[in-house]
C-alpha cells in the first residue's frame, strides 16, 4: 500500500510535509496534525488558526478535532481563544485526558498547561474585514437582535465584492499509511460574525470528521450546521461499511443534506478516503477542487470534486 494524503485546497502549505512525515515512517497521526498546525500558522488563510476571521463580539473561536482509525480515538477543541495550535491541542485532549472534547476557558487552560504558545489571533486584516459588517457604535450591543443582523450579513456577503472569498473555510485533512494506518483531522475558526461560543461541525466526531481504518474516512467543510444535523462524516463511512463505494458514500451524504430545513443552507464539501486508499470528494457547489499527494508523485494533485447538486429549498 502507498503512503497518501487528501486534503483540501487550502491545505496546500501543509501537504507536503504530511507526505515526508509519512516517508520517513511517522505515522497518519503526526502528518494530519503537522499539516494541519502549517495551516493554522499560514496568515494569508483568515478560515484558520492564527489570522481566522472572528466572531461578532469581534473575537476569534478556533474549533478543531483529530481522530485515529485504529481503535477510533479521537480528540477535539472547541470556541478555543488565544492560541492558534488547536489541532495539537485536540491531539494532547486525545492522549492526556480522559475526555473527547474540550471547549471555552476550559480549552485555554488546557492550552496553557500543554506549554502552548498564547498568542492574539486576530490579525489586521481579519479585523478590518469583521469591522466591514459592523454597525453598532457601541461594542456592548453588538448582540442586539443577532438573528436579524446575521441574515442581514449574510445577504450581504452575496453582494460584496470585496469578500472575493466566503467568509468561513476549514482545512480538512486525510493521511494513510502503509500500513493501511489512516488519522483525519480538521482545523477552523468557523463562521465569520457567529455567535460566540458557537461550536460547528469541525470539533463534532462523527458530524465535521470521522475515522475508521476498517472502512475509511471522511471530512467535511461548509455550513457546519448541516453536518451536525445530518452527521455527514460519520454517514459516509458507514455508507463505505455496508458496501458502498466511496463515490457514492459521498454523493449520498450530500444529496441527504437536501432533508435539512436550514434558512442559512449553503455549501458542503466533503473528502473522503477509503481503507483500500482511494480518495474522493465531492461538493454542493460546482467547480470545487480538493488535492492529493502519495507515494511516488513529485508533488500534490489538484483534483475536482464532484458537484452534487442538492436543492436546499
Ligand atoms: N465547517 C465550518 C464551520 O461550520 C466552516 C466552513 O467550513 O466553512 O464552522
Amino acid at each position: 500500500m502507498k503512503n497518501k494524503v487528501v486534503a483540501s485546497s487550502n491545505g496546500s502549505v501543509g501537504i507536503a510535509a504530511a507526505h515526508e512525515i509519512l516517508h520517513s515512517g511517522g505515522t497518519s497521526l503526526d502528518a494530519v496534525v503537522t499539516a494541519l498546525s502549517l495551516v493554522e500558522a499560514n496568515p494569508d488563510d483568515h478560515s484558520v488558526g492564527y489570522s481566522g476571521l472572528p466572531n461578532m463580539l469581534g473575537e476569534v473561536e478556533l474549533d478543531a478535532s483529530v481522530m485515529v482509525g485504529i481503535g477510533l480515538r479521537a480528540g477535539s477543541v472547541g470556541a478555543l481563544r488565544g492560541y492558534q495550535d488547536a489541532a495539537l491541542l485536540s491531539k494532547h485532549v486525545m492522549d492526556s485526558l480522559p475526555h473527547v472534547l474540550i471547549v471555552g476557558e476550559g480549552a485555554s487552560r488546557f492550552a496553557s498547561e500543554c506549554g502552548l504558545d498564547f498568542c492574539d489571533l486576530l490579525t489586521e486584516e481579519a479585523r478590518t474585514v469583521w469591522q466591514s459588517k459592523m454597525s453598532s457604535a457601541d461594542p456592548d450591543r453588538e448582540l442586539d437582535g443577532f438573528l436579524e443582523r446575521m441574515r442581514e450579513i449574510v445577504a450581504s456577503i452575496a453582494t460584496d465584492p470585496q469578500l472575493v472569498e466566503p467568509p468561513h473555510g476549514t482545512v480538512n485533512f486525510i493521511c494513510q499509511d502503509r500500513e493501511g494506518r489512516i488519522a483525519s483531522g480538521v482545523s477552523t475558526s468557523g463562521w465569520a460574525w457567529k455567535y460566540p461560543g458557537r461550536v460547528g461541525d469541525s470539533p463534532i466526531i462523527g458530524a465535521g470528521n470521522y475515522c475508521d481504518d476498517r472502512y475509511g474516512a471522511a471530512t467535511c467543510t461548509g455550513r457546519g450546521e448541516m453536518a451536525q444535523r445530518a452527521c455527514t462524516a460519520h454517514s459516509i463511512v458507514m455508507f463505505m461499511r455496508f458496501g458502498e463505494s466511496v463515490e457514492t458514500s459521498v454523493r449520498t451524504a450530500l444529496r441527504d443534506l437536501g432533508a435539512l430545513d436550514d434558512p442559512f443552507a449553503s455549501e458542503m464539501n466533503v473528502i473522503a478516503l477509503d481503507a483500500a486508499g482511494k480518495p474522493y470528494a465531492g461538493s454542493t457547489a460546482s467547480g470545487k477542487t480538493y488535492i492529493y499527494l502519495e507515494e511516488g508523485m513529485s508533488e500534490f494533485a489538484e483534483m475536482d470534486r464532484e458537484h452534487v447538486a442538492v436543492d436546499f429549498d
